[in-house]
Parts: C-alpha cells; sequence; structure tokens
C-alpha cells in the first residue's frame, strides 16, 4: 500500500504531468498521500434545494434543479459574456459566463435537468450566478457523492489552469477509488480500540466525502488527534531518550563564584519566582543528567539574572559557560549586563558575533580552548564547528523561537557529553505552543514581576486626539522622564514606512523644540555607530524622546523612560505590541503605552488594541494572540524542526485534543519508554516516517 500511496501525483487518473507539476508547485502536493491527506476547509450541505423564488445575493453557496430556456450573448469587448436564463416552477434567474463561451454553448442543453451550484449575486438589480458549477441532475448519483461537500483552498495559478475545489475534489475520488480497502492503520490496533478512535481508511474516506455528520466529526477528531500525537510522542520519546543517554556534567556543588556573587554583587533580593526557578535549575544541575529547560517570563521578569547564577554554578563545578542570542544587538546587551553585574569578580568572560575581529577571535577561540575563558556570551556564531570549549557545561539559549529542535540537536552531537541547556523565551508562548514547539524540555515559569513595578497604563487614542498627547508627553518631560514614539516598520525596505518615521521625526522636532527639549532618532538604515551614539544620548538623559523603529523592541534596558507611543498601532502584531510595551516600566515610576490609531480599523485591529489596553499579562496576549492570527503565522514554527506543518490540527482552537494527545503519549511511553514494546511498533514506524529520521536518536544506539 505504501507503495501506491508513495507514487507521483501524475500518475493518477486526472492529472498527468502538466497538472501534476502545478499541484506541487502550488499546493506542494507530489505524491498520492500528499493529496490524501490535502485537506478541506470546509463543507457546505448538499442535500438542500433552494428553490429560485428563495435566492437573493446575500446567500453563501447554493445548490438549484432547473433547466436552461434560452442563451445570449451581452455586452462586447472584455465584458461579453454568455448569458442564460435558467428556471425551475417558481422563477427565473440568470447564469453568466465571461470564458470558454464556446464550450457552455455546445454543451448544455436547453430543456435537460441540471443541478446547479454557486454564489448568487447581484447585477444590476438581478440575481445572478456567475460561473455555477453545473452536473447533469441524473449524473449526479453516479459520482462518489455526499450530502457534505468538501471545500478545498486553491491558489489563483490553479484557479486560471481550471484545478478549482471541485476538480481537486474528483481527484480525491479518482485516489480513493484506487487505494479503497488497500489503506493501513497508523496506530495499533489496541490503541484504536482503547480510545474508541475510528479506522485510518474511514477517516480518510470520510474527510473527504462525509458520509453524514457525525462521521465527519469523528474523522475530524481521529486525524487531527493523530496528527498532535506523533509530534508529542515523539518530542517525549526522545525526552526519555536523552534522559537516558545523555548524564550532562554533574554540578553539585555551589560554591565561591555563586555565593560571592549572591552575598556582595546581587543588590537586590531576588523574587519568589526567581528563587523557586533557581531550585528547579539546581536540582536538574545537580541530578546527574543532561538539564533540558524552558524558561519562560515576561519581559522584564528577571530571567537574564536567573541565566548568569545558573551559569555560575556550573564555573563553581569547573566548567564553561555560554549564552546565545539571536542578534548581534541582544548579544551586545547581555554582555554589558553580564560585565555589569560580575563587577569585581575574577571571571573571565567575552563576547564573540560575526563582528568580532579576527585576532579577537583567535583569542578568543585559544583561551576557550585552554579553559581560561569562563563565559562565552554571543550570537549563534557560537555554536559553530571551529569554536571549541575546553569544558562546555552549560548553554543559555535566549530568545528561544529562532533557535528549534535542529540547532539545539546540533549543541547535543557536538559534545560526547552535551551540556546542560537552558532555553530562555521573553516572549510568553501559549501553552498549546510550547508543549508542541518545546514539548520535550522542562517548564519553568517566572510569573512575577520584580517588586515595585507599577503596571503599566494602557490607552487607545485615534489620531484626533494627537493634541492632548503631545500635551501628556510635555508633562512627562518636565517631570523628569523619558519617552519613545515607534513607527512601524513592516519591511526594512519599504519607502512608504520611512516616510512615515522622517514625517514624525520631523514633525516631533517641530512639536517639541531646542533647547528645552531634544529629540533622537534611530532606525535600521543607520551605521551601527551613529546608531550607538543616538541611544547612548538617549540612555544618558540627553535627549527626551526617542523616534525609532521596532529595532528597539529587543535590547534596550532604560528605567527613566516611561512612555511608550505607538504609532500606527493597528498595523502590529499583538506580540509585538506587547514586547514594545515591555520597553517601560523597567523601573519604580508609573509608566504608560499609548496605541496611537486611524479611525478606519478592521474588527481584528480593534480587538487586538483592546486586549492590550485590557490586559498586561503576556500569557494571555499570547494565547489571543495564537487565536487571531493562527500559528503558521507565529515565528518560529517554521524553523521548529519537528513536522510542524499542521494539515488539520489547529493550535489556536484544538488544545483539549493536544493535552488528551499528550496524555495518550505520555502513558504509552510510561508503560514502554523508548517504544521497543513490540506491540507499538507500528507507532515508531509511523515517527520514523513522518520525522525522515532527522531525530530518530534511537537510531544511534
Ligand atoms: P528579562 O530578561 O526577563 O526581560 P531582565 O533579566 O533583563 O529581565 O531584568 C529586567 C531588569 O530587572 C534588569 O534591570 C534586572 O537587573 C532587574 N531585576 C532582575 N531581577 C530583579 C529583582 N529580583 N529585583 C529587582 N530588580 C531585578
Ligand atoms: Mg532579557
Amino acid at each position: 500500500m505504501d507503495n501506491l500511496l508513495s507514487q507521483e501525483i501524475k500518475f493518477l487518473p486526472g492529472v498527468g504531468p502538466k497538472r501534476a507539476e502545478l499541484l506541487g508547485k502550488e499546493l506542494n502536493i507530489f505524491t498520492m498521500e500528499d493529496l490524501l491527506y490535502y485537506f478541506p476547509y470546509k463543507y457546505i450541505d448538499r442535500t438542500k434545494f433552494y428553490k429560485v423564488q428563495e435566492v437573493h445575493g446575500n446567500l453563501p453557496y447554493i445548490q438549484i434543479r432547473g433547466k436552461i430556456t434560452e442563451f445570449r450573448l451581452a455586452g462586447g469587448g472584455p465584458s461579453k459574456r454568455l448569458v442564460a436564463d435558467f428556471t425551475d416552477e417558481t422563477g427565473v434567474l440568470e447564469l453568466v459566463w465571461f470564458k470558454g463561451l464556446k464550450w457552455i454553448r455546445q454543451n448544455l442543453k436547453p430543456g435537460k435537468e441540471y443541478i446547479l451550484f454557486g454564489k448568487p449575486s447581484l447585477y444590476n438589480n438581478k440575481v445572478n450566478l456567475v460561473h455555477p458549477e453545473i452536473e447533469e441532475a441524473e449524473k449526479q448519483e453516479t459520482r462518489l457523492v455526499s450530502s457534505l461537500q468538501a471545500f478545498y483552498n486553491t491558489t489563483e495559478k490553479l484557479k486560471s489552469s481550471y484545478i478549482n475545489s471541485r476538480v481537486i475534489q474528483k481527484l480525491q475520488s479518482n485516489l480513493l477509488k484506487q487505494v479503497r480497502g488497500k489503506l493501513s492503520e497508523t496506530l495499533p490496533d489496541y490503541l484504536v480500540k482503547k480510545l474508541n478512535l475510528i479506522s485510518l481508511p474511514e477517516a480518510l474516506l470520510n474527510i473527504h466525502f462525509p458520509e453524514n455528520p457525525g462521521l465527519l466529526k469523528k474523522s475530524r477528531m481521529r486525524l487531527k488527534f493523530e496528527e498532535l500525537f506523533f509530534i508529542q510522542l515523539n518530542l517525549l520519546k526522545q525526552k526519555n531518550f536523552r534522559k537516558e543517554r545523555f548524564h550532562g556534567h554533574p554540578c553539585v556543588k555551589v560554591g565561591e563564584y555563586f555565593n560571592n556573587f549572591y552575598r556582595n554583587n546581587l543588590t537586590f533580593e531576588l523574587t519568589e519566582a526567581q528563587k523557586r526557578v533557581l531550585k528547579e535549575i539546581r536540582k536538574d544541575l545537580g541530578s546527574g543528567k543532561q538539564m533540558n529547560r524552558l524558561l519562560q517570563g515576561d519581559v522584564g521578569s528577571g530571567k537574564t539574572l536567573v541565566a548568569l547564577m545558573s551559569i555560575l554554578i556550573a564555573l563553581d563545578n569547573g566548567y564553561q559557560g555560554c549564552l546565545m542570542a539571536p542578534t548581534e544587538v541582544l548579544a551586545n546587551q547581555h554582555f554589558q549586563t553580564i560585565q555589569g553585574f560580575l563587577e569585581n569578580m575574577d571571571i573571565h568572560i567575552a563576547l564573540l558575533t560575526g563582528s568580532t575581529k579576527q585576532t579577537e577571535r583567535k583569542e578568543i577561540h585559544k583561551d576557550l580552548q585552554s579553559g581560561q575563558l569562563q563565559i562565552l556570551i554571543g550570537t549563534h556564531a557560537l555554536i559553530e564547528e571551529t569554536v571549541i570549549f575546553n569544558n562546555l557545561g552549560i548553554v543559555i539559549i535566549d530568545e528561544q523561537h529562532r533557535f528549534g529542535v535542529a540547532q539545539r540537536a546540533k549543541l547535543w552531537k557536538k559534545n560526547p557529553r552535551p551540556p546542560h541547556i537552558l532555553v530562555m523565551t521573553a516572549t510568553p508562548i501559549p501553552r498549546t505552543l510550547a508543549m508542541t514547539l518545546y514539548g520535550d524540555l522542562e517548564v519553568s515559569v517566572i510569573n512575577e514581576l520584580p517588586p515595585g513595578r507599577k503596571p503599566i497604563k494602557t490607552v487607545h487614542y485615534y489620531d484626533s486626539k494627537r493634541l492632548r498627547l503631545f500635551g501628556f508627553l510635555r508633562k512627562q518631560i518636565e517631570e523628569g522622564r523619558q519617552i519613545y514614539i515607534v513607527y512601524p516598520l513592516i519591511k526594512e525596505s519599504e519607502k512608504m514606512d520611512y516616510k512615515d518615521l522622517e514625517d514624525g521625526y520631523e514633525s516631533i522636532s517641530r512639536d517639541f523644540p531646542p533647547p528645552d527639549y531634544a529629540v533622537s532618532i534611530v532606525h535600521g538604515r543607520m551605521k551601527p555607530e551613529e546608531r550607538d551614539i543616538a541611544m547612548r544620548y538617549f540612555i544618558s538623559g540627553k535627549t527626551h524622546i526617542m523616534v525609532a523603529t521596532t529595532v528597539i523592541e529587543v535590547g534596550v534596558d532604560i528605567r527613566n523612560a516611561t512612555v511608550m507611543v505607538i504609532e500606527s498601532a493597528e498595523r502590529f502584531g499583538l506580540s509585538q505590541l506587547h514586547q514594545l510595551r515591555g520597553r517601560v516600566g523597567r523601573g519604580t515610576d508609573q509608566s504608560y503605552c499609548i496605541l496611537m490609531s486611524s479611525v478606519k480599523l478592521t474588527a481584528e485591529a480593534k480587538k487586538r488594541l483592546s486586549v492590550m489596553v485590557r490586559t498586561n499579562d503576556g500569557f494571555e496576549i499570547a494565547e489571543m494572540d495564537l487565536k487571531l492570527r493562527g500559528p503558521g503565522d507565529i515565528e518560529g514554527t517554521q524553523q521548529s524542526g519537528i513536522p510542524f506543518d499542521l494539515k488539520i490540527a489547529n493550535l489556536g482552537q484544538d488544545g483539549q485534543i493536544l493535552q488528551y494527545a499528550r496524555n495518550v503519549a505520555e502513558q504509552i511511553l510510561d508503560d514502554d519508554p523508548l517504544l521497543t514494546d513490540k506491540k507499538n511498533l507500528l507507532l515508531v514506524k509511523q515517527i520514523r516516517k513522518l520525522t525522515g529520521r532527522k531525530f530518530d536518536w534511537s537510531a544511534i544506539s
């Protein structure tokens, strides 16, 4: 059976080489199996027939039965069209074609009974159906039919080559006829029975041609479950495997570095959450197993400090540590921060990024190998082959979403005894997404901000309130505060956006003129040195207002800045708005976030802005972001390195199924940790197939 499914799609009746090429290009359908797993996005009830008299322009897709009484040509030039009158016993409506007129005229017979399917529209106050689907009434029975008709997404290119939803449905029908009775299960019998799932062949048939709504529901459940289940099973199995195999570097003792730091360098009390998380990490480090932990916490919750203290434990046990950030800006900032934290301590620390000079780089490589260099901070230049540690004990990965499972695996492979890994994220990740992206990690959460922080007040103003905004800004500046004004720069290259930014800068400079005020500007097109100077001016308090693009989204921590104004806030996504807001509220003064937008807002934009005004809770915002945008758009899901191209499940909606799938996977692995039991053979096979063996660690053993 597998042979049949892995055959190229061009061999399916109705496809051929030309269509095959298009299907591959446009929908990533290359094999029979790809097609079979190309699922409909909606269904329409085809048991319902409308009467002509009932049809009006606001209806969705309708089905109607009747006869064509007459054809005529109308219009000329590009608006030339073929019109037909279509009647049943209740009235007449018009059918319209702009293309394929000749074919229609030759093949449709007046007086014959047809079933039409289409979306009614109004033209010149008349209801008509443009390019309806047409079928001879008597033929309908002979197809693989179903009362619920499936609809498939297509693309403009496909449609212009006459591959519409209906054609895809026909191809599915052809394919299902071929594979009928030959499809095999992917789940072991005992599981299908225990979980009361419908069989895979039944589910695949009903997902394309539902026999009834009940079976459709069961089919969707089965396929969603299966999709999420295998991801979870794979992740958890890997986790088990690592536990069994990798012993990590035992960091049992807490010594001088940690204690001196705690006693002398830490000027504030750790929050309860920081203490709890540190305890969790210490336990992992001392366990004799390799740590793989995700540290989640909202912006400003103090993760960097926790990371540093974890590194100090590794140092106390004679190991080196490194911290890896996704951008140079962030790596730089971490370096500064950590250097500051470690003042007066005898710890050798360095920064390594793409722009580190060759001579310095050589020095770093040498000191790393000799073990003299204890902490290395940098971008992913750190995991390149040429960088060799003497005794790397712990790796901190910040802003993880750009490092996927694949990159983490690289770290494991690089070292015979892999380092402990702590992945930090400032972007709260919805639970379902975390479970899927980081399902193989233990999770720690810092759910508390350092004391004295007042929740940021957020308001939404329409552009008309600009005067009021400026008044407020003046008052804040009088009180000695500083202000960010951020412009959207969706694509760094977009001229329009730059114009907005520059116009904004000019008008702000006019409204806040010297000598009373100083305004600086920072954006991605400036030279790094210029940007640095502008940043330094702002950091030192020489300028009051910083006009910027989202380059300030990460990497700056200025306590005196209390106001974040976000221009055209409707153009930002929720997570980004939340990240930007996190740039203020870092000190003890009351901070504000002001979302400016035009009056014309889409329903979704309105929703986003109102969520921002309502809550400061990063997790709630992340959940909402996932619901509004869907996981496909959430950063990192593409590079995640797991089969994340979900075909039917939706992490925004299927949280319950996901939890269930994870529970089932856990149960199975409790009983058979590495899936070596014969009864689970099918599961192993399926995991191999889905992951293309890429992460099949058991293949090594
Ligand atoms: P995150 O990395 O989670 O965004 P940071 O580690 O950058 O947060 O911490 C934000 C700011 O709060 C930093 O200036 C840090 O020094 C400070 N900070 C961290 N922990 C505490 C604490 N327990 N009490 C007071 N300030 C803290
Ligand atoms: Mg941080």
